[in-house]
């Protein structure tokens, strides 16, 4: 397996670095600078980039790495990435440093994001983050709530690396879906803690976020509830004066109930 060390860049982001030997990869480079610094102090050779989708801050450095490197540079094949030699829609498998990885086509946040699935461990760019997950831009709530329900189904100790340190702005909001949940609670307290130490959140535990995350939650009792109460259309509906509950509402109706309401949170 290769190893992964995180480039912090911009306000938030992380570059994620993955090395074997002296051979590279970087994943959404959005800046060259911290990647070129990083290849510099440790001798490496960047072969291969891996962008899971378009914004600015997740490909803004490719130019400047293909000019210097001259790396594959594997991309959503539907969207418009700089440099894009390797282009790829979602079921590919890929040889990054001998390592097995397989690309996931994760639509919602933009509609070509990809995800890079190796063993134990996923690089899913804006799709998920720690107790959130990205805004639709481009997608629906019925394509971002199956994207999210494939990196579910992947084992509990998968390892999850995005592209944003936004675990601990995201928990007041799980928090306001899900006031009773302990584990939502104690998860609030001890990223409080690790983030005033200078520690990163990064990466989550898909386990763990699937006990706290309202985005991995929809088929929950408590948020069901609480999409209802922000959403009058998933309430209960009074019809020739018989008042009865809305049809179960599906899961992705209370995805969009509940994303629509962190966007305002
Ligand atoms: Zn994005």
């Amino acid at each position: 397996m290769f190893e992964i060390t995180p480039l912090p860049a911009f306000k938030d982001n992380y570059i994620w670095l993955l090395t074997r030997g002296n051979d590279a990869y970087v994943v959404d480079p959005g800046d060259a600078a911290p990647v070129f610094a990083a290849l510099e102090a440790a001798k490496l050779r960047l072969t291969g980039i891996l962008i899971t989708h378009h914004h600015a801050d997740h490909q803004g450095g490719v130019a400047a790495l293909v000019e210097r490197y001259q790396p594959l540079v594997f991309a959503p094949a539907s969207e418009s990435i700089t440099g894009c030699n390797r282009p790829l829609s979602g079921d590919e498998t890929l040889d990054v440093l001998g390592v097995e990885v397989n690309v996931l086509a994760v639509p919602g946040h933009t509609l070509g994001h990809l995800a890079y699935r190796a063993p134990g461990v996923l690089f899913c760019g804006d799709t998920l983050f720690g107790a959130g997950c990205g805004r639709l831009f481009e997608g629906t709530p019925e394509q971002m709530t199956a994207s999210l329900e494939a990196i579910a189904a992947l084992p509990d100790d998968t390892l999850i690396f995005c592209a944003h340190e936004y675990t601990a702005m995201n928990l007041p909001f799980a928090l306001a879906v899900e006031p009773e949940n302990e584990e939502v609670q104690a998860r609030k307290a001890a990223v409080t803690a690790r983030r005033a130490a200078g520690l990163a959140t990064v990466p989550l535990m898909l386990g763990e976020e699937k006990a706290t995350n309202p985005f991995l939650r929809c088929d929950q009792p408590a948020v069901i509830a609480a999409a209802r109460q922000h959403d009058p259309s998933l309430a209960s509906t009074a019809r020739g004066g018989e008042r009865r509950a809305a049809v179960n509402p599906k899961k992705s109706q209370i995805f969009g109930a509940i994303r629509a309401w962190r966007n305002v949170f």
